[in-house]
């Protein structure tokens, strides 16, 4: 195991960064984190910062050489970044793992050639691709296949004619076409796996998603336990047929016919903020330990939560602009307040979250009502 105060090195400084800083720290490593950013929420964090675009390979070189192992926050840091640290520092995860991620034409190729179900889909790259789609694949989603977050780069179309369309406004750029899902429920499950193979398993996750950006996460999911267990097989299958090293999120839809996959993130997930309060062991602090070398922690759920994203519209939308009512969401027993420390608020920006935890979970259903209605966040 890599000694406490040996230099970690993540790159990227987002908010999943700032929390993988907080847990590293907390075991007593350094971290020294990669961002364009000079301020963002994990450079605020980070023992140091190094200022420099993800494909600056002098930076990069220079980086490596400072920090014992490396890991990564931010799904579209260029594989050859990966690969090329790889060469000099242990990096989790592996370049390949996150290259599937990176590209829905790999990740759902990668899903049906493994036998991992999948819905109906189709890889878009030319306009016979859309002319020649399966009417099964309408009504559908058409999803550009590279750089999509947040529901970002996805348009429903009901009809050939309508997906040429939407294509064209998307630059037809390489896509997937998505049949749509009439899911009962949307879930992910987290799952890690150390370097020597060992895996563990967080509870299942619930997401609900408010215009494509995740709302609530419910924790345990409202699904029979056999499901419950069929997801978390899926999770640690997918992690061995990738071998992966780190943490994943799967995000799966549960239909009246079983799971089907929607996508992987090679790193700690949004869905996952919950682990810091209601988990023995929480995602960041698992990701530190697989990067140190040290045992995996154990990943159940000590109580039942729920999570409260919070975007930048509570700022607008409070009673006074600006000041979203924060003593309130204090004063309520079980609610647990993360702010990421962004310096500005914009719609649909994510810049902090609440996780209430009670009980039971219609404790922390009804802590995240009220917060939802202390803060004026819609349904
Ligand atoms: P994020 O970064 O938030 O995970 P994303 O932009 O990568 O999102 P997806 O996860 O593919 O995109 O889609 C966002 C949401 O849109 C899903 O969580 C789900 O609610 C809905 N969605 C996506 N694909 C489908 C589908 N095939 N059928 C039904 N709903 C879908
Ligand atoms: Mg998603």
């Amino acid at each position: 195991m890599l000694p406490p105060g040996s230099w970690l090195g993540c790159l990227g400084g987002g908010q999943l960064g700032r929390m993988f800083v907080h847990a590293a720290q907390a075991m007593g490593y350094k971290v020294l984190v990669l961002d364009p950013d000079a301020s963002g929420p994990a450079a605020q964090a980070a023992d140091d910062i190094v200022v420099a675009a993800y494909d600056d390979m002098q930076a990069v070189a220079a980086f490596g050489k400072r920090v014992a192992a490396v890991t990564t926050e931010f799904e579209n840091v260029p594989a050859a970044t990966l690969e090329a640290l790889a060469a000099v520092v242990p990096t989790r995860p592996a370049a390949e793992a996150v290259r599937i991620a990176q590209d829905r034409r790999r990740e759902k190729r990668f899903f049906s050639d493994h036998g991992l179900p999948v819905g109906p889909f189709a890889v878009i790259e030319r306009a016979e691709d859309l002319r020649a789609a399966s009417p099964t694949l309408f009504p559908g989603i058409l999803k550009t296949a590279t750089l999509g977050y947040d529901g970002k780069g996805q348009q429903r179309v009901t009809s050939v004619e309508q997906a040429l369309l939407a294509w064209m406004s998307m630059k037809q750029a390489p896509c997937v076409l998505e049949a749509l899902i009439p899911f009962e429920r949307e879930i992910s499950v987290l799952v890690a796996r150390s370097a020597d193979g060992a895996t563990a398993v967080w509870p299942v996750q619930e997401n609900q998603h408010v215009g494509g950006i995740l709302d609530l996460t419910i924790v345990p999911a409202r699904i029979d336990g056999t499901r419950l267990a069929e997801a978390q097989d899926l999770a640690r299958r997918l992690v061995a047929a990738v071998d992966y090293v780190g943490v994943l999120c799967v995000e799966m839809f549960v239909t009246a016919d079983g799971l089907l996959l929607n996508e992987i993130a090679p790193r700690p997930h949004n869905s996952g903020h919950y682990t810091i309060e209601a988990c023995v062991t929480s995602q960041f602090a698992q990701q530190a330990r697989i990067l140190a070398e040290a045992p995996l922690g154990d990943t159940s759920l000590v109580q039942p939560a729920v999570m409260v994203n919070l975007l930048g519209d509570v700022w607008f939308d409070a009673a006074t602009p600006m000041q979203p009512a924060w003593p309130e969401v204090l004063a309520l027993p079980g609610a647990h307040l993360h702010l990421y420390g962004k310096a500005e608020a914009r719609r649909a920006r994510k810049m902090g979250h609440v996780t209430c935890t009670g009980a039971t979970l219609d404790d922390a259903l009804a802590t995240a009502q009220r917060v939802k209605q202390i803060l004026r966040i819609a349904a």
